[in-house]
């Protein structure tokens, strides 16, 4: 697929866009303040910075191109927007918090075990470099937890991408814990989710679960 990619030359970027070459797709990458021209790509792929991503998303969708959005700190607001854009051009609008296959399943078994041990809070520690918090996985597990877990945001040197959900019970404790250690880790991520995109119905979907799911 020829695909537009928005921050191919960041620290997510630049692991991301010789992989997606590596396998088969053909990359046109988009650097701060070049133009973004889309025309005739069969999606566009976003990992900038919070305040850039959905002005990135709006410029694809406006030439008709579906896109995916991995920058996390993306404002409600923001993605209302684009979702209505998206429904009025039929377009696919897939955000997804993060593109580890590991931490999509951590979220999946921190939503199960709480069914049984509901008293939850999240810890999630990443590089120094990251410039939102809390993170986007810890505020999408949070909304699949009971009530509204706690989450404790740690930024140091020498972190990647870290993810704790501490459960606990009257005399126990449940840790369930993700870490990535490089960025590779999310080269999979993304290339089922430009496999699958167009399987999606038009308009937002977060998360890579309906992706894992589906055939
Ligand atoms: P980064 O190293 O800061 O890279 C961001 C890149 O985007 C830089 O090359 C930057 O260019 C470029 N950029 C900034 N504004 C732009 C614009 N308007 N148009 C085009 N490019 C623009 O950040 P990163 O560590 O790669 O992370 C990027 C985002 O992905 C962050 O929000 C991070 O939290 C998120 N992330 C998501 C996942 C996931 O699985 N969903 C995984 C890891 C990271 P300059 O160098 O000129 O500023």
């Amino acid at each position: 697929m020829r695909v537009g990619f928005f921050g191919h030359r960041g620290r997510v970027g630049s692991v991301l866009a010789p992989a997606l070459e590596a396998a088969g797709h053909e990359v046109r990458g988009i650097g701060r303040g070049e133009e973004a021209n889309l025309s005739g790509l069969g999606a566009a792929i976003d990992f900038t910075q919070p305040d850039a991503a959905a002005a990135n998303a709006r410029a694809a969708l406006e030439q008709g191109v579906p896109v995916v959005v991995g920058t996390s700190g993306v404002s409600g607001e923001e993605l209302e927007e684009l979702d209505a854009l998206a429904l009025e051009r039929s377009l696919q609008l897939l955000v997804v918090p993060n593109f580890a296959i590991g931490a999509v399943l951590m979220m999946r078994l921190g939503e199960a075990a709480a069914e049984h041990l509901p008293r939850a809070e999240i810890v999630e520690l990443h590089h120094e470099g990251k410039k939102d918090a809390p993170s986007g996985t810890a505020r999408a597990t949070a909304e699949r937890l009971p009530g509204e877990p706690p989450i404790h945001s740690v930024r140091l040197p020498g972190l990647v991408a870290h993810q704790e959900i501490l459960l606990g019970g009257e005399g126990q404790l449940l840790t369930i814990r993700h870490d990535t250690f490089s960025r590779e880790a999310f080269v999979p991520g993304v290339l089922l989710a430009l496999e699958k995109l167009a399987t999606l119905p038009p308009g937002l979907t977060v998360g890579l679960d309906r992706l894992l799911e589906s055939p």
